[in-house]
């Protein structure tokens, strides 16, 4: 039985996770060498390396494992991280895009190692496109594909014209970039598969057993309602879902939730008319849409963004006229499902990777595009645990950037923003 308001939010993916255990929450005393806190893609996949290197995991989650946006979200495999290469070249200098260009493509590698080497059964399946609604947009997409190919992705295709139109059965866009390395899986048995193979390992996983409060030293205790954790080293992977435990880095970061609906299942015709071949898309606005089939063929919708992590009133009236905007054909479809998730917002819209104490690390805030950089996060947390620090700090590197006026007075300011790119993205400019 799950505590108030621990249970998986009532989603497809919960509803058609494969079987999985509900975890003990803890209870008196546990020693290991690494505790995770937070049981998500960035907390599953340091753990799982870390545990395949030797190291003794535990694992503690305040509510369900993949509770967070990793059980809740689009389950598109995009490449890279929320800016993009050229940015990071002109503000931060060449030697730290090389370094972040060489892992740019390295989680979507991670994510299907796992899902090849522990046998996850998540629909996986191949390719995801980038559309676009404007002529600009179609520009920057064709000057994308020329960084990402600098940075050794030779899995390309700009789909200029109508060409787009054997991908994607609407006539929003005016063309696509398709990146036939990407894909999309079922996000929330993704991470249950993780979970049961750093079991496997040995790794131990507390559910509905969240950390309250930590006493830094050598080592660390972290407390929980019924229980402490005693460890050498630990992780912080809470990512929007966390309070408290670094009050720090707070205001330099900012929660903000999108929505998802889950269609009936199509028929065959409709999902062969509307996704003819099956990949993921999103379109190229500041907020943007996107959208997949399931193993299932629902049509998987999402798009919206509140900040501050509130929930708008209806889901569904928020997404359905987004949704029949770009398939007028599906006008009146049944949604089965609909929910909200929470992300991290970063101002340069950059991960923060780094320490607390010597003893400490986390990485958070992927901004809207953590599929791939939450499991890359974990390996390089389980590389700078062993030794190897290099590529952990080549993130650990970028600032961290105050939001004006902290988490309180930034909600209205960045909804102000988001206005103006929401008139922007209408406008096309
Ligand atoms: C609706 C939605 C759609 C998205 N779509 C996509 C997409 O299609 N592609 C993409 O690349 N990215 C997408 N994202 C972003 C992506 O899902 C996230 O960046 C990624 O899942 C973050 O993983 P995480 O493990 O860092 O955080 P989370 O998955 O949020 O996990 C954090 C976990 O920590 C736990 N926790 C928090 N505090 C404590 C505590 N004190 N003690 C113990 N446990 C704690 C939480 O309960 C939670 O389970 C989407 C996000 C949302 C919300």
């Amino acid at each position: 039985m799950s505590k108030p308001g621990t249970a998986h939010v009532a989603s497809y993916y919960a509803a058609s996770a494969n079987p999985s255990p509900e975890r003990p929450a803890l209870q008196g005393e546990v020693q290991c060498d690494v505790c995770v806190v937070g049981a998500g893609f960035t907390g599953m996949s340091a753990a799982l390396h870390l545990a395949e290197k030797g190291h003794r995991v535990v694992v503690l989650e305040a509510a369900r494992i993949g509770f967070g946006a990793s059980g809740r979200n689009g389950g598109q495999i995009v490449n890279s991280y929320s800016r993009d290469m050229d940015v990071i070249e002109s503000r931060y200098g060449s030697e730290t895009a090389r370094a972040l260009g060489d892992m740019a493509f390295e989680g979507n590698r991670i994510i299907r190692e796992r899902i090849a080497r522990y046998d996850i059964a998540c629909d996986l399946k191949e390719g995801n496109l980038f559309a676009a609604c404007n002529t600009k947009q179609m520009k920057a997409l064709s000057e994308h594909k020329a960084l990402w190919e600098r940075f050794g992705n030779d899995q390309l295709e700009l789909l200029e014209g109508q060409a787009y139109r054997r991908e994607i059965g609407s006539e929003r866009y005016v063309g696509a970039l398709l990146d036939h390395s990407g894909g999309h899986l079922h996000p929330l048995n993704l991470v249950l598969g993780q979970a049961a193979a750093l079991e496997s390992l040995g790794g131990r996983i507390y559910e509905q057993t969240p950390v309250t409060s930590i006493e830094h030293g050598e080592p660390v205790r972290l407390h929980t309602p019924e229980g402490w954790v005693v460890a050498d080293r630990v992780v912080l992977a809470g990512n929007a879902y966390m309070k408290g435990l670094m009050p720090q880095l707070e205001g330099k970061s900012m929660p903000a939730s999108t929505q998802v609906v889950t269609t009936e299942p199509l028929d065959a015709a409709t999902a062969k008319d509307i996704l003819p071949t099956d990949r993921a898309v999103e379109d190229c606005n500041y907020l943007l849409d996107y959208y997949r089939l399931s193993g299932d063929r629902r049509l998987i919708y999402g798009g919206g963004v509140s900040y501050g992590g509130q929930d708008p009133n209806s889901i569904e009236g928020v997404i359905r006229p987004k949704l029949e905007t770009t398939f007028p054909q599906l006008k009146g479809v049944k949604i089965d499902y609909a929910w909200s998730g929470t992300f991290l917002l970063t101002l340069n819209r950059l991960p923060q990777f780094g320490r607390i104490n010597a003893n400490v690390y986390y990485a958070q805030g992927y901004s809207g595009h953590g599929v791939t950089c939450s499991h890359l996060a974990g390996r390089l947390i389980a590389e700078v645990l062993d030794g190897q620090s290099e590529r952990f700090d080549a993130f650990a590197g970028l600032p961290h950037l105050p939001f004006p006026g902290g988490r309180t007075l930034s909600v209205p300011l960045t909804t102000l923003g988001a206005w103006y790119y929401r008139v922007r993205d209408a406008l096309g400019v």
